[in-house]
């Protein structure tokens, strides 16, 4: 489409509903060009691929040319079978992985029917008009037709990290991927998809993709225990050629046994137990946007969290102003203006006080937020748009009847300093009708009462600065206002203007502390996560805030930032005040380098950084910024702190289940083994047959193993400490409970053998159903809870192994290919009760042995 048609007037009204979705269907979506979607014949490529089952495969040929019919029928069922599952598993996890990254897909504010809308960034079409705030990420190229003060980071595209100021008229070009730092501003989409793809590149560029941790880790442990069954497997056969087996039998069987005891399984168990994991995290309301993530979240050790907003309501309101004349008070809690303000419970009106009509309305002017009425009579909301500092500072001058918009007109702005973390103040520069110009500035008090920006009496500083320390200490935030009129015109940017100013007084602000924040501390401390405040607020006020929710015992330790902070401090303390980003970043780093897992929530433009640092970066989904949620590894949908608790209970459970799924797989193979080893040293020639290994090890690993995924989180799964970083997934006791369990599967298997051959019973039969039998006992011993139906899925997994089981025996066909024998029903249920044994062996073993991931001591 050609823009130019568009009158300006008109593309300033954006499009309509029916406009852009022609546009949609013409021109595609907003996306950039995806990888081709893995095909059906590739996923099975790959699964054949897998070095065990190509030694099967050359197994199978072997059962061919020594016509093995039975053997060559289980063998091959046994690849089919494994290679299905395993797609179907990848399959399912693929889709739970692009059901996430659509929850969380990036989003874009654009002006659909006259009205402003929140959309998935991929429906942005060309000439959609784009509303940009602080912290979006442009979602297509655009041209800039409105600017308030927007400044732009195009680091993505052109690797320069000074934000760059876009205004109108020098008609700016805004390209896809770059973030808004600072501003507001509209602008028209001039190109979507492919065609704005420069900026986004670099950004996707970024998303790590790959196996996670965990899975590699694990991938490194099969091949290590791979060697060691393909090691043991070949002791199996020479065992078996020095007993005068036929060779190719032995073969087979020790090829058989290495696939049975080997969890090949175990990876794609992995990647669909995280997926699920996000799956129900998303349920909860946190959504994961990279699967590692899900592991990570289980071993957080400091959650690290910002104050406003996240401790806080971030719904900020003036309470109290102080003047070198007057004090004053401001009723009223929320943005609109009901409320008044009083000096001495006298209600002001504009003038009554000029010293307090002064500071508000220098408050309104150095001032980027919005505050509107309600659009209509239905909605008594009034609409805020910037920084809750700010729309406070507006709602108490509505308050003195103050005209916001008739004082803006009156005095333009012509030039600023922006606010930053850093520098703590901000200043703006508006021009007088007669010509000259006032300066107002208003920023932290330190940043303020000193010699080099003010001009007073050094008396009145200490004043002031006392009066600030107090009210600091009751939890307000406080801010310092000054200005100063004067003649030669000043520049954006030029801290110059900072200089030979007046003070006008102090404002203090209050932000309620979110009540359910003290229940989420409680409840990370319960879980050995050690919760740290980080602020840019005044020591006073994060120490009011953190000793009301119980992250500072009442005379602890607050760390200002302003000063000097060293390595052991930065690992120790619980709150950091007036921190600027770039302190943000040491702490963590500093954190991390003693071991510690950290999560961190953030919102602002210069978090990100610091979000992509944490171990586990946290952006809040209504209120943070775009550029917040796309650095974040969790998004917490409901904006709601508790959440991270939840989804760290969530982690920890995946987590668990591996774990039981390993500790299952694992005895079970060791099992497998050791009974063929053994064996043959109790007089049993060959205890199992390669067709029978294969039959247990398909209904025992199958569905039991991957249903224990689905088991419900362990009742103390949040009263205990995080397993440490460096703990290997068997680590905390688990390789010997591998050991134990598989201990007892094998005197049980080999038990029953043993007594079946001396009373002339069939013993090879009865030493498969036994050995599949108690293995599916450990699997109902490995629930979390041992009487319960919260996951009825292992239930059923486990009756239709039995049955599978069973039809081994009795099914004539399956007899003939498993070379099993019938049992009499005395022999079946004297199996059946033995096999108990291995349900017992586990239930003891956890009682006997708990999990040493210790309890969190009380603390005092
Ligand atoms: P936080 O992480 O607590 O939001 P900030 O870095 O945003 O911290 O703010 C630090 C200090 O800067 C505040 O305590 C306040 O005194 C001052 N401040 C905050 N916002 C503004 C603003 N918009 N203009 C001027 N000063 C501000
Ligand atoms: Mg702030």
């Amino acid at each position: 489409m050609v823009l130019s048609e568009s009158h300006p007037a008109r593309q300033a009204e954006g499009l309509t509903t029916t406009q852009a979705a022609g546009r949609l269907a013409t021109d595609g979506p907003n996306v950039l060009p995806q990888r081709p979607p893995t095909r059906l014949w590739q996923r099975v490529l790959t699964q054949l691929r897998d070095p065990l089952i190509i030694v099967l495969l050359i197994a199978a040929a072997l059962t061919l040319v020594t016509g093995d019919w039975a053997d060559m029928a289980v063998i091959s069922m046994v690849v089919v079978v494994n290679t299905l599952v395993g797609v179907v598993q990848e399959v399912r996890a693929d889709h739970a992985i692009s059901a996430l990254t659509e929850l969380t897909a990036p989003a874009a504010r654009v002006v659909r029917d006259g009205a402003q809308r929140e959309i998935p960034a991929a429906d942005v079409v060309v000439g959609d008009l784009l509303v940009l705030g602080e912290g979006d990420i442009l979602a297509a190229d655009a041209a800039a037709c409105e600017s308030e003060a927007l400044a732009i980071d195009e680091s993505a595209v052109t690797g320069e990290s000074v934000p760059v100021d876009k205004n109108t008229t020098t008609a700016a070009g805004l390209s896809a991927g770059t973030v808004v730092v600072r501003g507001r501003g509209r602008a028209v989409v001039t190109a979507v998809g492919a065609a704005s793809a420069t900026g986004r590149i670099a950004y996707l560029l970024d998303q790590r993709h790959g196996s996670t941790p965990l899975q590699r880790r694990l991938t490194d442990f099969g091949r290590i225990l791979a060697g060691v069954v393909v090691a043991l497997c070949a002791v199996v056969l020479v065992l078996g050629l020095f007993r005068g087996q036929p060779v190719e039998l032995m073969v087979v069987t020790a090829i058989s046994l290495a696939v049975a005891a080997v969890p090949e399984s175990l990876p794609a168990v992995v990647t669909l137990s995280l997926a699920l994991g996000a799956r129900r995290m998303a349920l909860r309301r946190a959504l994961v946007r990279h699967l590692p993530a899900v592991e990570t979240l289980g071993s957080v050790t400091v959650l690290a969290t910002d104050k406003t907003g996240t401790l806080t309501e971030g719904r900020m309101a003036a309470r109290r102003i102080w003047t070198p004349e007057v004090e004053a008070s401001v009723t009223g809690t929320g943005y609109a203006p009901t409320g008044v303000v009083t000096v001495a419970d006298r209600p002001l009106r504009p003038g009554d006080q000029p010293a307090i009509t002064a500071i508000l309305a220098a408050g309104t002017l150095c001032n980027d937020a919005r505050l509107s009425p309600p659009p209509d009579a239905e909605t008594t909301e009034w609409t805020a748009l910037g920084d809750p500092t700010e729309l406070a500072l507006l709602a108490a001058a509505t308050k003195l009847d103050l005209d916001i918009d008739d004082l803006r007109t009156r005095l333009p702005r012509v030039a600023e300093c922006p606010f930053d973390s850093d520098r703590k103040r901000m200043s703006t520069a508006h021009r007088h009708a007669d010509g000259t110009y006032r300066i107002v500035c208003k920023g932290a008090p330190e940043a303020i009462l000193t010699t080099a920006v003010l001009d007073d009496e050094p008396a009145l500083f200490a004043q002031a600065a006392e009066q600030a320390e107090q009210w600091a200490q009751e939890g307000f935030r406080v801010l310092a206002v000054a200005q100063a009129d004067r003649e030669t015109p000043p520049r954006s940017g030029d801290e110059d203007m900072e200089q030979h100013l007046r003070l006008l007084g102090l404002i203090a602000i209050y932000d309620p502390p979110r009540i359910a924040a003290a229940a989420t501390v409680a409840a990370c401390d319960r879980a050995g996560i050690r919760p740290v405040l980080i602020t840019g607020d005044h020591a006073g006020t994060a120490r009011a805030i953190a000793t009301r929710l119980g992250i500072l015992r009442p005379d602890g330790p607050v760390i200002d930032c302003r000063s000097e902070v060293g390595d052991p401090d930065m690992v120790t303390s619980p709150v950091f005040a007036r921190t600027s980003p770039g302190q943000k970043l040491s702490i963590i780093e500093a954190l991390q380098r003693s071991g510690h897992v950290v999560a961190m929530t953030g919102d602002g433009v210069n978090d990100g950084p610091a979000l992509q640092r944490a171990d586990i970066g946290i952006a809040m989904g209504g209120r943070g910024t775009e550029v917040a949620r796309q650095a974040a590894d969790l998004v917490l949908a409901d904006d709601n702190l508790d959440t991270v608790v939840v989804a760290v209970e969530e982690g920890r459970r995946v987590y668990d289940n591996i774990r039981r799924f390993l500790v299952y797989g694992l005895s079970g193979g060791a099992a497998e083994i050791a009974v063929m080893l053994v064996g043959p040293f109790f007089g049993l020639g060959l205890p199992l047959l390669p067709a029978q290994i294969l039959w247990i090890n398909l209904l025992t690993h199958g569905l039991p193993g991957v249903a224990l995924g689905g088991e419900p989180a362990e009742p103390d799964a949040m009263n205990r400490r995080p397993r440490p970083p460096t703990e290997s997934i068997l680590g905390g006791g688990l390789w010997q409970r591998v050991l134990r369990i598989a201990v007892v599967l094998t005197a049980v298997t080999l038990g029953i053998a043993v007594w079946a051959a001396a009373t002339g019973r069939p013993w090879q039969s009865m030493a498969f159903l036994a050995l599949g039998m108690t293995q599916l006992g450990a699997a109902l011993g490995s629930r979390t809870r041992a009487r319960s139906l919260d996951n009825p899925l292992l239930l059923v997994a486990v009756v239709g192994a039995m049955l599978l089981q069973l039809a081994g025996l009795y099914v004539p066909f399956l007899r003939d290919i498993l070379g099993t024998e019938v049992l009499a029903l005395p022999d079946l249920l004297t199996v059946c009760a033995v096999s108990v044994l291995g349900y017992i062996a586990v239930r003891l073993d956890r009682f006997l042995h708990p999990s040493r991931h210790r309890p969190v001591e009380a603390t005092s």
